[in-house]
C-alpha cells in the first residue's frame, strides 16, 4: 500500500514551514516513555528554553499538546469565567476565532473590529469597555500579515486598570519577531510550533504570569486543558509528577532541538534573519510590480501579503508554483481569498535563498 509520497516542498505559505533540520532529526531518535527521567530532563529543559524565547520568568511556561488553537482554547478556558467581559481587538481571522472561542466559554465578548490589513488600535480597544476582565489581541495576524503593538496595548491596559489581564496570540510571532512577555506585561500568551519556531505542527507553547495564575478558573469546563492538572505533570519542582495525559514525547524532543538551534544562533540574530529576509522579499515583490496588502509600517517580515494583479488567476499561480516549482504559498483569507497571496518566511525558511527562490519562480510564472 502506498504511503505518503516523499515529496520535498518549500513551505512558503502561512504555515507549516519547513522545520529546522535539528527538529526533524530529533523526530528520528528512539522513543522514550513520558515518565522516563531522560525525557523529563528534556521536558524541563524545553520549558527553560521556552522561557528564554518568550522573554519571561513565568514558572508556568510549557508546551501544550495540540496546535496553536489549543493554546487559544486553554487561555479562555482557564482565565475567562462565564460573564467576564473580554475585549478582543479583531483585525483578521484569528481575532475572529478568539471572539468565537471566548464566547463558547461563556465570556461576555466585546469585539473591536478593524479593517483587515490594519493593526489593532490601542485607543479603540481601551475605549471599548471601562473595566474588562481581559483584553486580547493577535500579535502577528497571519491572515493579513499585520503586526499589532502588543507592548503598547499591554502597557495602556495595565496603566488604566490593574485588574485586567492581557492575552496575546503569538502563534506567528514567537521566534520570528521580538516577543518580550515580562517587559511588555503580557499575562497569558500562546504560540504554535509550525511557524517561526521551526517545528512540525502539534504543540502550543504557553506561558502564564503569576498574576493571571492567581485568578485562574479553579475547575475549567475542560478536563484536557485544565492547567492545574497539566501542571502536576509538567512541573517537577515539588518532586512528584502525576500522569495526566501521555505527553507527545517525540514532538517535545523536536521542539527542544529547534529551541536549542534558535538559542545557539541567538534570539536577536534570529529576529534579524527574519527582518532581513522579509525586507528583501518586500523589495523584490515591489520590483516585480506587485503591491503589498498590509498597512505600511505594520508589515510582518515572516508573513507577507501581496495583492494578486488584476486579470491573474490566483489559484492557478499557486498551483503552478506547487507542481512545477515545489513551492507552497498561501491564498488570502475571507473576502481576500482570491485577491491576496500569503508568503511565509518563517524559521528555517527565513533565509536569502528562500527569498530568491520564491521571487524567481513568481517572476517566471507571472512573466
Ligand atoms: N493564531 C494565529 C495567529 C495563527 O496563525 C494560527 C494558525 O495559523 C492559529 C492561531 C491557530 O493555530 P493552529 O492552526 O495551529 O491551530
Amino acid at each position: 500500500m502506498p504511503g505518503m509520497a516523499l515529496v520535498d516542498r518549500a513551505l512558503l505559505g502561512p504555515g507549516p514551514s519547513n522545520p529546522y533540520p535539528e527538529a526533524t532529526a530529533a523526530l528520528a531518535a528512539p522513543l522514550l516513555g513520558h515518565l522516563d527521567p531522560e525525557f523529563l530532563r528534556v521536558l524541563d529543559e524545553t520549558c527553560a528554553r521556552l522561557r528564554r524565547v518568550w522573554g519571561t520568568e513565568n514558572a508556568r511556561t510549557l508546551p501544550l499538546s495540540g496546535t496553536g488553537s489549543i493554546g487559544m482554547e486553554a487561555a479562555f478556558a482557564n482565565f475567562a469565567r462565564p460573564g467576564d467581559v473580554v475585549v478582543v481587538g479583531v483585525n483578521g481571522l484569528f481575532g475572529e476565532r478568539m471572539v468565537d472561542v471566548a464566547g463558547r466559554y461563556g465570556a461576555d465578548v466585546v469585539r473591536v473590529d478593524h479593517d483587515w490589513g490594519q493593526p489593532v488600535d490601542v485607543r479603540r480597544v481601551l475605549d471599548a469597555h471601562p473595566e474588562p476582565s481581559m483584553v486580547a489581541a493577535v500579535h502577528a495576524e497571519t491572515s493579513t500579515g499585520v503586526r499589532s503593538d502588543i507592548k503598547a496595548l499591554a502597557h495602556a491596559v495595565h496603566a488604566r486598570d490593574q485588574r485586567a489581564l492581557v492575552l496575546a496570540d503569538c502563534v506567528t510571532s514567537l521566534a520570528g519577531i521580538e516577543v518580550d512577555i515580562d517587559a511588555w506585561g503580557v499575562d497569558v500568551a500562546y504560540s504554535g510550533t509550525q511557524k517561526c519556531l521551526g517545528v512540525a505542527p502539534g504543540l502550543a507553547p504557553f506561558t502564564v504570569s503569576d498574576r493571571a495564575w492567581d485568578r485562574r478558573v479553579q475547575r475549567p469546563p475542560t478536563w484536557y486543558l485544565d492547567l492545574n492538572l497539566i501542571g502536576a505533570y509538567v512541573d517537577g519542582s515539588s518532586g512528584g509528577r502525576t500522569y495526566h495525559h501521555t505527553a507527545p514525547v517525540a514532538m517535545i524532543a523536536s521542539l527542544h532541538a529547534a529551541l536549542g538551534r534558535v538559542l545557539e544562533e541567538g534570539l536577536e540574530a534570529v529576529h534579524e534573519r527574519h527582518r532581513a529576509a522579509g525586507q528583501r522579499l518586500h523589495e523584490g515583490l515591489g520590483e516585480l510590480g506587485l503591491e503589498l496588502f498590509a498597512a505600511e509600517g505594520h508589515r510582518l517580515p515572516e508573513l507577507t501579503t501581496v495583492r494578486v494583479p488584476d486579470g491573474v488567476d490566483s489559484a492557478k499561480v499557486r498551483q503552478v508554483l506547487l507542481t512545477e516549482y515545489g513551492i507552497e504559498i498561501g491564498a488570502g483569507v475571507g473576502a481576500f481569498a482570491s485577491s491576496v497571496w500569503r508568503i511565509g518566511l518563517m524559521g528555517h525558511n527565513a533565509r536569502p535563498e528562500r527569498v530568491e527562490l520564491v521571487l524567481g519562480a513568481l517572476r517566471r510564472v507571472l512573466g
